[in-house]
């Protein structure tokens, strides 16, 4: 029996193509929009996303001004150090590279950005507007949305299970798919049957960080995959959440990993900056 043809929906792709509209249109521009990183210690992780972020926005036209703190700095300098950037009109976007060391506290340093040039959609105001249509969407949820746009999902009416409830993807996509007129469901580590959970679903958003989590026999046949995890096995291999290649012949389009959501993620941060951007063009309105 031959199986199903599975469509790989090729992040590297559409990234590439948003990030070609991107250029073409921030080469109009007099002004390019600027993004300030700010990155604490010397996580090499860290550093290797930073530079990764500084490559992209380089290659959209996008300035970008990599803000270095030492692990040893204090909250309130880190604070002081972000809304500085919020005064600078120089500056369109800002961004706080996580992890921030433990003595310096996530939600204080991200509640301390301004929310209009908050590009990763983490201010709690911007979280709050999710599916709104106004404000920052976060880069991932963002990019799961477009991946689905790309694989002509019909996400009005379908079952969705986004599994993992993380602040930064699954929690985020889950309400911005809700938004968009999914059924959603939220599975996390003490769902009871994820398996059963997953065959109910037509598209399942895998963000857990778990490899090999969600299998051929988990989904039902014709499902659509997004796959947001990203694991180092012991091998060094990168993997998704997703037993990929079981899947194939099995889920009607799929993303890979690597190559799938991640360079969305980047694609959309550019997206964000250049919008952040253009609203602080924007002659200021008139009141009558
Ligand atoms: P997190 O730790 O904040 O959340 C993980 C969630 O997964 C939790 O809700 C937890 O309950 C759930 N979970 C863990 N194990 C599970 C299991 N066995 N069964 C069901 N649910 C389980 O993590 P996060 O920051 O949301 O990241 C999740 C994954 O997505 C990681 O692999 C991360 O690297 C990846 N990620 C990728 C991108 C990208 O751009 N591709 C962006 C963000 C996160």
């Amino acid at each position: 029996m031959v199986g199903m043809q599975t469509r790989i929906i090729d992040g590297r792709k559409l990234a590439a193509r948003m990030q070609g509209e991107l250029a073409g249109r921030i080469g109009t521009m007099v002004d390019p929009p600027c993004l300030a990183v700010v990155i604490v210690g010397d996580d090499p992780a860290s550093r290797v996303y930073v530079a990764a972020k500084g490559r992209a926005a380089a290659s959209v036209g996008i300035l970008s001004r990599i803000v270095p703190l030492a692990s040893s700095v204090t909250e309130a300098d880190v604070l002081a150090t972000v809304r500085q950037l919020n005064e600078d009109s120089c500056v369109d976007a800002i961004l706080v590279q996580l992890p921030l060391p433990s003595h310096v506290r996530a939600t204080a340093v991200i509640e301390a950005v301004d929310p209009s040039k908050d590009v990763d959609g983490f201010h709690p105001l911007n979280m709050g507007r999710l599916g709104t249509g106004i404000g920052m969407v976060p880069c991932t949820p963002a990019g799961i949305m477009l991946l689905l746009s790309e694989a002509r999902a019909s996400i009005r009416g379908s079952r969705v299970l986004v599994i993992g409830c993380g602040a930064i993807a699954g929690r985020p996509a889950a309400a911005l798919l809700s938004a968009a007129g999914a059924t959603v469901t939220m599975a996390h580590k003490d769902t009871r049957d994820l398996a059963w959970e997953c065959r109910r679903a037509e598209i399942v958003v895998a963000a857990a960080g778990c490899a090999g989590l969600v299998g051929r026999g988990h989904l039902q046949e014709g499902a659509i995959v997004v796959d947001v995890g990203i694991n180092r096995l012991a091998d060094g291999r990168l993997v998704g959440d997703v037993a990929y290649e079981e899947c194939l012949g099995w889920a009607s389009a799929i993303t890979p990993v690597p190559g799938g959501v991640g360079p969305m993620t980047i694609a959309c941060l550019m997206q964000n900056t250049l919008a952040a951007a253009d609203a602080r063009r924007q002659p200021p309105a008139v009141l009558a």
